[in-house]
């Protein structure tokens, strides 16, 4: 049976090869060769089912969609009073990759810029016998569903351009932030935006935020509620850099976007959403992505503040 909600993302996908704009130019040869004309789209239900159109299982790097888990994983492993002490959650009002820390203690103003989610690498905690990195791997697989690897060519381009964000590191090491050598967090963080998924795993990924930290495909409990209930809300108002207050006004849904042309939305107990098409506009958000979520907000009346 043709389902509604197929049909649905169907029609999406088809209205979107009516945007043009962006550009894939990229200091990453691997993000700046990508296909500009790809689109894939996925959501998934928080009862896990998932539905799929386009280009929804090429693979593409994580990119700031990391950002979230990589969160969500040091608020699980330090608590909230320690993790709010190092990183703040505060929109920034300004690009990914500023110096956007408060005045003095130079504490991030949230986690899902350059500067917070590389103090939010720092403090994940391996388990005994895994590396940091093994343990971002780990949990990012359980959200997702299935193993996740890393490209090492995004890893490589990105670790070889990477002089701002290990300046950035610098900073936090200076404040303090970030204790003892500085260099692993972000060589961790750099790697952590080249996991490699697709559309669907992304929408897997976002689903088990939706269902409140319990992957709805595997059963497993990844996240507690409450953790679930703060990087939700530091989606909502920290997710799309500097375009998040009208982000925030006009879809109103938590979503995060990455410079691999992905983005994910959720809707708390109800489901997650992943596009993915390459060409980004000046903030570093898809396109098309853009379009393909702010349809699907007011289509599916997904905004957190109802009008009917
Ligand atoms: N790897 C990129 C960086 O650290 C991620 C940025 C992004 O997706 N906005 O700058």
């Amino acid at each position: 049976m043709y389902s509604p909600i197929q049909k649905y993302l169907d029609e999406v996908h088809a209205g979107l090869f009516r945007i043009h704009g962006g550009s894939t130019e990229s200091p990453n040869r691997v993000l700046a060769s990508k296909d500009p004309n790809l689109v894939g789209l996925a959501l998934t239900t928080s009862d896990g089912f998932t539905y799929t159109v386009g280009d929804a299982d090429e693979r593409f790097s994580m990119q700031s969609i990391s950002k979230v888990f990589s969160y969500a994983i040091a608020l699980q492993d330090n608590g909230f009073t320690f993790m709010d002490s190092k990183i703040d959650v505060e929109p920034s009002g300004s690009s990914y990759n500023d110096l956007s820390s408060e005045s003095g203690s130079g504490r991030p103003k949230n986690a899902l810029i350059n500067i917070g989610a590389i103090a939010a690498t720092a403090h994940i905690i391996p388990d005994s016998g895994e590396s940091v990195f093994d343990k971002i791997l780990r949990v990012y697989s359980a959200c997702a569903g299935r193993q996740l690897d890393v490209d090492e060519d995004v890893y490589a381009s990105d670790s070889a351009g990477s002089a701002h964000n290990r300046a950035l590191t610098w900073f936090l090491s200076s404040w303090g932030i970030i204790e003892g050598d500085p260099i692993p967090a972000h060589d961790d963080y750099t790697r952590q935006c080249a996991v490699s998924v697709s559309a669907r795993d992304l929408s897997v990924m976002a689903a088990t935020l939706a269902n409140l930290g319990v992957n709805p495909q595997t059963g497993e409990r990844v996240f507690e509620t409450k953790i679930v209930q703060r990087v939700l809300s530091v989606m909502l108002t920290c997710g799309m850099y500097d375009d998040s207050g009208d982000w925030v006004s006009s879809v109103g849904m938590p979503a995060k976007s990455g410079v691999g042309g992905g983005i994910i939305s959720v809707q708390p107990g109800q489901l997650g959403m992943a596009s993915f098409s390459p060409p980004l506009d000046e903030h570093g958000s898809s396109v098309r992505g853009l379009a393909a979520h702010r349809w699907m907000s007011r289509d599916l009346e997904l905004h957190f503040v109802r009008t009917s």
